[in-house]
């Protein structure tokens, strides 16, 4: 969005502030310009926000900047026109935005709030302090139970519970062990995990190093997909500065810990993402799933007890080690406790970055947070979970968001990426959408998968072609249907989901289509 011109002037104004009256002058105060991650607006960038004064600034120009520093920095006064108006509202700061004040962030506390290349500014914010409280008051067994008793689930898509995963881990016989977090995003329009990395590696650090104390692992890998080079920049630079301050490393503030962070980049395969894909790409070898079991529990990296977690996932374990396993159930639902971070995309008034307690229902996502639909046209249908997901529509969207409750509309809440379908949406034509991209995604290794999405995608092609034929249904949900259940890994099993979910739900669509044959 320009960004990083602005960013570019704001400096160059603030270094030099010869150019302001000398009247002014006197009572200049430090004035530091600072990058964050991702505040979470992505429509209204470029962002600007001003410290101490908590004003926000939106749609930020490089023509604005002179008269920020003139008018915000020097007298304290700020450049109204620069705030987010809600209607006939005038919202100078965070907490007036309806897009902020609606959510509870943990995950993303700090994104957009601290320097993201400064541990100081983490530290300082009460960084590495659940570490501490791990190593020096809790055997790595308290840790592993805390960890079970906060209900915590893998936010990566599947929504396994994160402390039997831990407890499974630490009970192998095997003693070397490994941490691996999955930062590999995949998904079409997800970016949850690569904001966290870029607005705040040091969180999600963090909680690997108490998972590797709590599993008794030494080594830990942080997967990253290769279209996210600023949060591997990040993240190198989080690992240098943190074993710089002994936060990693060998024995840990003298506790005796010793954990090493390593980061391995992926080549953007979307397969990558299934464990034991990824861990064979970690291992140099081409990046295919196995037959399982065995498990990654008991045979993960380097046939090494591994504990698998993703971005989002780690970064909620400080919080609960600071505040504990309760505190964090008073959050979400039962099933379901915590929050989740979405992606929020498509025809929607504001796009962005969202966290929101477990069991907040699409509505209020869509209309409150996300402001409705763009120019006001109806709603039509919101993919969630990529292309492994479903679409979900109009009287399903009451329902409170959780693993389970998505699950049992057919769709799974994947990684979080959220795509808003309006009434001009054609849904034959996003099932071709995402059936190509998982085609294209197979890695070719078994035949339900690598025939199957081919087949899948070629009638899918045909009937937006307008040369579809009434059989062609049948032969899509029978397709549909093997590949789903004997596909070898989740890519190929949930790759016939937003067909079989846009065929049950917009079958008058794919027949409308035919019937309009060319
Ligand atoms: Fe590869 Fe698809 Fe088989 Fe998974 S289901 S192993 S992606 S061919």
């Amino acid at each position: 969005s320009g960004a990083q011109k602005i960013y570019d002037e704001m400096a160059k104004l603030c270094e030099n502030l010869d150019w302001v009256s000398v009247e002014m002058q006197k009572d200049v105060p430090h004035v530091g310009v600072v990058k964050t991650g991702c505040q979470g607006l992505c429509e209204l960038g470029p962002l600007m926000k001003i410290e101490p004064y908590d004003y926000q600034y939106v749609h930020v120009q490089v023509e604005d900047c002179k008269e920020i520093v003139e008018r915000t920095v020097m007298e304290g006064e700020p450049v109204t026109r620069l705030f987010y108006r809600d209607h006939d509202t005038v919202c100078p700061h965070p907490s007036d935005i309806p897009f902020l004040n609606q959510q509870t962030r943990i995950v993303l506390e700090n994104c957009g709030n601290i320097n993201a290349e400064s541990i100081d500014e983490y530290i300082a914010v009460g960084g590495f302090q659940a570490m501490a409280k791990a190593f020096f008051d809790m055997t790595p067994q308290d840790v592993i139970d805390e960890v079970t008793k906060s209900g915590l689930r893998g936010r990566g898509g599947a929504g396994f519970p994160a402390g039997k995963k831990w407890s499974q881990v630490a009970r192998q016989k095997e003693k070397v062990r490994y941490v691996v977090c999955n930062g590999d995003e995949g998904d079409p329009g997800a970016f949850m995990d690569g904001s966290v990395m870029e607005g705040d590696p040091y969180k999600m650090i963090e909680g690997m190093t108490i998972a590797a104390y709590a599993v008794g692992a030494e080594n830990g890998y942080i997967y990253v997909r290769a279209e996210y080079p600023l949060s591997v920049k990040r993240l190198r630079m989080a690992i240098e500065q943190a074993e710089a301050y002994g936060l990693l490393g060998d024995n840990i503030l003298g506790s005796g810990v010793n954990f090493h962070l390593h980061i391995n980049r992926g080549a953007g395969a979307f397969v990558c993402g299934e464990g034991s894909a990824l861990t064979a790409s970690i291992e140099g070898k081409r990046g295919m799933p196995r037959v399982k079991p065995p498990r990654t529990v008991e045979k993960g990296l380097w046939e090494k007890p591994t504990v698998l977690n993703n971005v989002e996932t780690y970064a909620n374990v400080p919080k609960i080690i600071l505040q504990g396993a309760d505190w964090f159930r008073t959050i979400g639902t039962e099933g379901s406790p915590g929050t989740k971070t979405f992606s929020l995309t498509g025809a929607i008034e504001n796009t962005g970055l969202i966290e929101v307690p477990m069991g907040t229902s699409l509505r209020h996502i869509i209309y409150d947070i996300g402001g409705g639909l763009k120019s006001g046209a109806a709603f039509k249908g919101v993919q969630i979970g990529g292309p492994s997901g479903g679409c979900l529509i109009e009287d399903q969207i009451d329902r409170p968001l959780d693993f389970d409750s998505v699950k049992s509309l057919d769709a799974i809440m994947g990684s979080g990426g959220l795509v808003v379908m309006d009434e001009n949406t054609c849904m034959v034509e996003v099932a071709r959408f995402f059936m190509n991209f998982t085609q294209r995604e197979s890695c070719g290794k078994c035949v339900p998968c690598r025939e199957g999405t081919k087949r899948m995608l070629e009638i899918l092609e045909k009937i937006v072609d307008g040369k579809g034929e009434m059989s062609d249904l049948d032969e899509l949900e029978e397709l549909a249907t093997m590949v789903q259940s004997m596909a070898l890994c989740g890519l190929g099993k949930s790759a016939p989901l937003p067909v079989i979910s846009t065929l049950k739900r917009f079958r008058d669509e794919y027949e409308e289509h035919i019937r309009d044959k060319k």
